[in-house]
């Protein structure tokens, strides 16, 4: 049995995460769950999984919480803000921790856990993205396993050579295996064939109505910007140690293949399903069996056409400035990631368009001096100053 901690057990990881657990009351016990503010749902999720400990964004949340557990007579540890997040993934019965928080605030209650050696199930691809090379060097030291849940990262981590061992073990290994690349495939997002004109006007709800996926509505932006996929080459760029050449984008606007190894033979293995995150998320929680998902087939008895085609760098510049973070290393990817979620929020809070969103990036990519160790203190610092610094631009770009 396999002992669970959920970070942000209310978003839409978390409540798939939980969904596959129910329907494996054998295999799996969770023990903590965590989620900001949606109180309600937190409450029916501690009456039906009974964890030990819960943690909510703030006081004010927390005694809410409370009232409500005593009331439907429940007793759960409850406490509240970054510390507790800490703790809820480091508690000692827990084995297993589902890193589903969004955005940066994911990072500490990660990486702890990872010192100390727990299976990571990562969603939360910001965490990786801001402190890659610190976050996989804590999995190496810990010999922690480390699963990406993000359908691409896991999809190529199963068309990998050598994929059951852990990733901590398999550091640096491909090129010598006969990978020429890894190539991750994007839907395009709702806005695929939108012209730049297009592009200026479109609105928060039309960038979060997801073609393919559902998906909280950070995660959807980035898809339409396409930054999604930009964090996601960082993402692949650490957990399978490819420099940024042997990592490829392409569309595929069905997104039934997952994504694809391309191998210096010739073949190129790839792996398929439904946009279901149920998936990944049981190849994870299962590993190294497989456990149903609860995800309806694919069928192949009626026609599929599955195409493919290249990115529109022109439309799409976040992808372009990613792969610059990346050249440039150091705190780059740091700062990029930090001015994305700026200048998303203040989309989705309709004080910026949807195009400011990359020349906001680019602005603070390209102006934000911040030379710091590359220590864990080093890169909240650069995450803080990044931060500030596209904060200032919202409001100038508003006023
Ligand atoms: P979501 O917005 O639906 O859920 C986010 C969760 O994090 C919620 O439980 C929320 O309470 C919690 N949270 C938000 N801000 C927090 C804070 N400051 N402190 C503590 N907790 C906080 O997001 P999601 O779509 O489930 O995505 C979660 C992560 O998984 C993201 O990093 C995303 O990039 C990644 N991911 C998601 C999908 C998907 O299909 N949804 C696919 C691949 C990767
Ligand atoms: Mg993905």
């Amino acid at each position: 049995m396999r002992h669970i901690c959920v970070l942000g057990s209310t978003g839409s990881i978390g409540v798939s995460t939980l969904d596959v657990i129910r329907a494996h009351p054998d295999l799996f016990k969770v023990e903590s769950l965590t989620a900001h503010s949606n109180i309600e749902l937190l409450a029916k999720q501690c009456a039906e999984f009974k964890p030990t400990m819960v943690v909510v964004g703030f006081a004010e949340a927390a005694s809410r919480l409370n009232e409500q557990l005593k009331s439907m007579g429940l007793t759960v540890t409850v406490d509240h803000g970054a510390e507790a997040l800490v703790s809820a993934s480091t508690l000692t019965s827990v084995d297993t921790v589902m890193a589903a928080i969004v955005g940066a605030a994911g990072l500490l209650p990660t990486i702890e856990a990872a010192k100390l050696g727990k299976r990571i199930l990562l969603a939360n691809k910001e965490a990786l993205v801001m402190a890659g090379d610190i976050f996989m060097s804590a999995i190496a030291s810990s010999g922690a396993e480390l699963l990406p849940i993000d359908s691409e990262h896991n999809a190529i981590y199963q068309c990998l050579p050598d994929a059951n061992t852990s990733n901590g073990g398999s550091r640096g290994r491909y090129s010598s295996l006969g990978v020429k690349e890894i190539l991750l495939t994007a839907s395009g997002g709702p806005f695929r064939n939108y012209s730049l004109d297009q592009l200026r006007n479109v609105t928060p709800d039309q960038a979060c109505a997801h073609p393919n996926w559902v998906m909280g509505r950070k995660i959807s932006v980035d898809s339409a910007t396409m930054m999604n996929k930009g964090l996601e080459v960082i993402e692949a760029h650490h957990l399978f140690e490819l420099p940024a050449e042997q990592i490829k984008v392409l569309i595929h606007p069905q997104s039934v293949v997952h994504s694809m190894v391309r191998y210096i033979d010739g073949s190129v293995i790839a792996q398929l399903g439904q946009p279901d995150m149920k998936t990944p998320i049981a190849y994870g929680l299962g590993w190294p069996l497989r456990i149903d998902a609860g995800v309806k087939e694919l069928d192949f008895t009626t026609a599929h056409d599955l195409s493919f085609e290249p990115v529109d760098l022109n439309r799409f510049p976040c992808l372009s400035l990613s792969y610059q973070a990346l050249s440039v290393r150091g705190l780059a990817p740091t700062i990029l990631n930090a001015a994305n979620e700026i200048a998303v929020d203040a989309f989705l809070k309709k004080e910026i368009g949807f195009t400011q969103i990359s020349e906001l990036v680019e602005r603070v990519l390209n102006q934000t001096q911040v030379s710091g160790a590359m220590s864990l203190d080093g890169i909240l610092e650069a995450d803080r100053i990044a931060r500030q610094e596209a904060l200032s631009i919202v409001k100038g770009l508003t006023r």
